[in-house]
């Protein structure tokens, strides 16, 4: 059986974006129904950073202590390739309560002409070559961290969001006894909620902001440019609006949000964004703290 495509075509998109885009409360009310059915009764963020890049590993560092300080705990996705490259740095991350995730081997960026391209884009590989990566990103986790992951993103997972697709993640994953993967965009949500189980298996869509729920809510989306890899101002203003409506409006569930640190980690406004969610009460968890909350139920 195959299942229907969550995204939906290119004509449903532009109306759904303008209709919450004016009526925002109109998607916030059936993912609230949506969390409630899961249940979740109130508001959590979860952060997990995508590190792609060498500066990545600086950046990740910094965060990481300055969470630290504060007792926050975030989730790590670094390409095989790239945690070898920062071994000492993300060991010590794992050593001191940062949670990793297999985010597969092979490298996401390449530095050319004085900016980051994106490279390996799972459906542009032949299967056993996506499988090969799952696999060898499992076993890279394991040598380096000292502990075999239990979840999984994939790499630039937006271009890998058809039923088939990820159905063969869940299918690699299993093997490996995973409990959850954190791949699927927005549109995700929109049909499932905040979080879905299928055969054995946990899904937590990323996030997006709540004028515009279903446009993710990343630092690749709101950079200066793409040789300034800095993040925009309104990048965390909208962090924080998001917070505030949805916490003003009682709306429960799960904020997943990721970034890369690089793009953060000399943005004020990112730190006062956490700073903020902290002050409103809204608990930071791993994803292993929301399986425990999703079992209980
Ligand atoms: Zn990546």
């Amino acid at each position: 059986m195959t299942e229907k495509n969550f995204i939906p075509s290119r004509s449903k998109r532009l109306f759904y974006k303008g209709l919450f885009r004016l009526f925002p409360n109109l998607y916030w009310q059936s993912y609230k129904q949506k969390s409630l059915d899961l249940g979740l009764d109130r508001l959590y963020l979860i952060l997990s950073f995508d590190c792609d890049t060498s500066e990545d590993i600086v950046a990740a560092e910094q965060i990481h202590n300055w969470m630290l300080e504060r007792g926050l705990k975030a989730t790590y996705a670094v390409p095989g390739k790239q945690l070898l490259e920062g071994k000492e740095a993300y060991r010590q991350i794992a050593d001191s309560g940062g949670d990793f995730i297999n985010h597969g081997a092979r490298p996401h960026t390449e530095w050319r002409d004085s900016r980051y391209y994106s490279i390996t884009f799972y459906n542009q590989l032949p299967v056993e070559e996506v499988i090969d990566d799952i696999r060898r990103g499992h076993e890279m986790i394991g040598e380096v961290i000292g502990q075999p992951p239990v979840g999984f993103r994939a790499p630039h997972f937006g271009h890998f969001q058809k039923p088939s697709q990820l159905a063969l993640l869940y299918s690699v994953l299993g093997d490996l006894d995973y409990q959850y993967a954190t791949t699927t965009v927005p549109w995700f949500a929109r049909e499932f909620g905040p979080a879905r189980h299928t055969d054995d298996m946990w899904e937590f869509p990323l996030s997006g902001s709540y004028k515009s729920p279903l446009r993710i809510l990343d630092s690749w989306g709101y950079l200066e440019s793409y040789g300034q890899v800095r993040v925009s101002e309104r990048y965390s203003q909208l962090f924080i609006a998001t917070i505030d409506a949805l916490v003003s409006t009682d709306i429960p569930g799960i904020l997943n949000m990721y970034v890369d640190p690089a793009h953060v980690y000399k943005n004020e406004g990112f730190f006062n964004a956490i700073e903020h969610t902290v002050a409103k009460n809204v608990p930071m968890l791993q994803y292993a703290d929301l399986l425990e909350l999703l079992k209980q139920q």
